[in-house]
């Protein structure tokens, strides 16, 4: 190696001195996400309320990871969930198993499932890392850590990332916002139901 080369590389390491750093001291200041990140499902609803999953599991049969567990019920007049015929009586994630590739979101038909950008779920046990729709509804805020400790210390959530979410997420948090919860008709049938928004309800 001759002292050229020997210069060429001091002149990098020196010129990175004077460069902003690129790293920053997660937690304590936010990490800025790409909107693209793909982090924890959302389930999301109509602008009615009616959740939009189906219950249909092809999101189950499309996950590489085997990481969906999906059991479908008929939806009643009393007890209406979905606007189809049939809602997930139980719709849960293992997120040990995810490798969050986003093929769940490209095999639902009704848009029901969306990944959004939150990603701080480290737990210390395995049974806490399945994600029900309690725990995915569009409305939860946080992962399941974070929610404990908010609810113990009696503050909001608190993540650690900023980030500017892609449309499709940004649209169902403000559909969520926006929806009518009283009286809902089945989107395209015209047939109106009394949805049943207590089961999975989330505080907005
Ligand atoms: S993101 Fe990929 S691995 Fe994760 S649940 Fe969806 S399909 Fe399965
Ligand atoms: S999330 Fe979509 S694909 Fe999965 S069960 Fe519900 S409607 Fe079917």
């Amino acid at each position: 190696m001759g002292v050229l080369e020997i210069a060429k590389g001091m002149g990098v390491t020196l010129g990175k001195l004077f460069t902003k750093p690129v790293t920053v001291s997660y937690p304590e200041t936010p990490a800025r996400l790409q909107p693209r990140y793909r982090g924890r499902h959302i389930l999301t609803r109509h602008a009615n309320g009616l959740e939009k999953c189906i219950g249909c599991s092809l999101c189950a049969a499309a996950c590489p990871a085997y990481a969906i567990y999906v059991e479908a019920a008929e939806n009643t007049p009393t007890n209406t969930l979905s606007a189809g015929e049939r809602h997930a009586s139980v719709y849960e994630i293992n997120m040990l198993r995810c490798i969050f590739c986003g093929m769940c979101e490209e095999a639902c038909p009704t848009g029901a499932v969306i990944l959004g950008n939150e990603f701080e779920m480290a737990d210390y046990k395995t049974r806490d890392m399945v994600y029900g729709k309690e725990d995915m509804i569009v409305g939860v805020e946080g992962s399941k850590p974070q929610r404990r400790e908010a609810a113990k210390n009696t503050k909001p959530v608190k993540r650690g990332f900023v980030v500017t979410p892609r449309r499709e997420v940004e649209e169902a948090i403000n559909a969520n916002k926006n929806r009518s919860s009283s009286v809902a008709t089945i989107p395209g049938s015209g047939v109106g139901v009394k949805p049943n928004l207590e089961l999975n309800e989330v505080k907005r």
